[in-house]
């Protein structure tokens, strides 16, 4: 179907986009903003069109998926440890970037031997959007096997819990999960964004509930620009995300502008780009951009395995 395309092309590309400017401050980008894919910025020797950790376990998942044909927890850990040490699910045969708590949660698997489930980082402080950025397949499959909310609150759990696994990453992910799914039913985006409020989200502890309140009762549309921050936190990612996506109305715009938001710019420009996907399609995305995007053949293999 082709969601899986529109949603993981725009996906990788906002990632490619975003790396050569990963770190770079909002004032700097402002001065000289992203207008193109460009290669050789942040990461002096990796080339346009490469993209990161986002993608690349992001890609795992989705190959865990084909070749189980269900979720597993173990294979998917098993694959991101062949990312990290083997370079598999790369654009260029190479581990560039890896975030902290996902590098200590695959140190207690590898060296420790715990169970994948045991692994994930539960400290307040682990709290960035490394989870976040490797849940498209997730919304993808329970949209594929309409699941219910109950199942996806647990498989959500599960899978950020690999790397992440505070309640605020897993609440993060379970918005963004729901969100995606919304859409995928066809809800508008306004629709699906006053959906994703009305939840039930009781289940989690108020004081979690509380650090997504901009987004849940505020209306996260209406903050100014100034207060919208675009570093590692899930919460702050998922904020740039959905404002990036109101002020927005095509797949360049949406990817430019969360690119040039600063700072973590492959992880906001990724998520954005699966959700910007999936509003304006795979045809909306500039064809310069795809054409320099790196081993398309292997996301093009884990697109067709995944929807066959
Ligand atoms: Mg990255």
């Amino acid at each position: 179907m082709s969601y899986i395309k529109d949603s993981l092309y725009g996906f990788v590309i906002g990632d490619a986009m975003g790396v050569p400017v990963e770190f770079q401050s909002r004032d700097t980008l402002r001065k000289n903003p992203v207008t193109d894919m460009i290669g050789y910025g942040s990461y002096f020797y990796i080339p346009e069109g490469v993209w990161s950790d986002d993608s690349a376990l992001t890609l795992a998942t989705m190959d865990s998926i084909n070749k189980c044909g269900k979720i597993d927890y173990k294979d998917m850990m098993d694959r991101f440890c062949n990312w990290e040490r083997h370079g598999e699910y790369t654009g260029n045969g190479e581990v560039f970037d890896i975030g902290i708590t996902t590098k200590y949660a695959l140190r207690r698997y590898m060296d420790e031997h715990l169970d994948s489930l045991a692994c994930g980082g539960d400290g307040i402080g682990e709290n960035g959007n490394g989870s976040l950025m490797r849940m498209l397949p997730i919304a993808l499959y329970c949209f594929q096997k309409k699941i219910d909310d109950a199942e996806i609150l647990d498989i959500v759990k599960n899978t950020s819990s690999l790397t992440h696994a505070h309640e605020q990453s897993v609440l993060g992910c379970f918005i963004y999960v729901q969100f995606v799914i919304f859409l995928l039913n066809g809800s508008s985006l306004e629709d699906a964004y006053s959906r994703i409020q009305k939840l039930n989200y009781s289940m989690f502890l108020d004081e979690t509930v509380a650090v997504y309140q901009r987004i849940l009762q505020d209306d996260i549309f209406h903050f100014d620009l100034n207060s919208i921050h675009s570093g590692g936190y899930i919460v702050h990612t998922l904020e740039a995300v959905l404002w990036t996506i109101f002020h927005t109305h095509n797949y360049s715009d949406a990817i430019l502008t969360s690119v040039n938001l600063g700072d973590d710019t492959d992880t906001v420009a990724a998520i954005t780009g699966s959700i910007a996907g999936i509003l304006y399609g795979y045809d909306s995305i500039p064809v310069s951009w795809i054409e320099k995007l790196k081993n398309k053949e292997l996301l093009n293999n884990i697109i067709y395995e995944f929807d066959k």
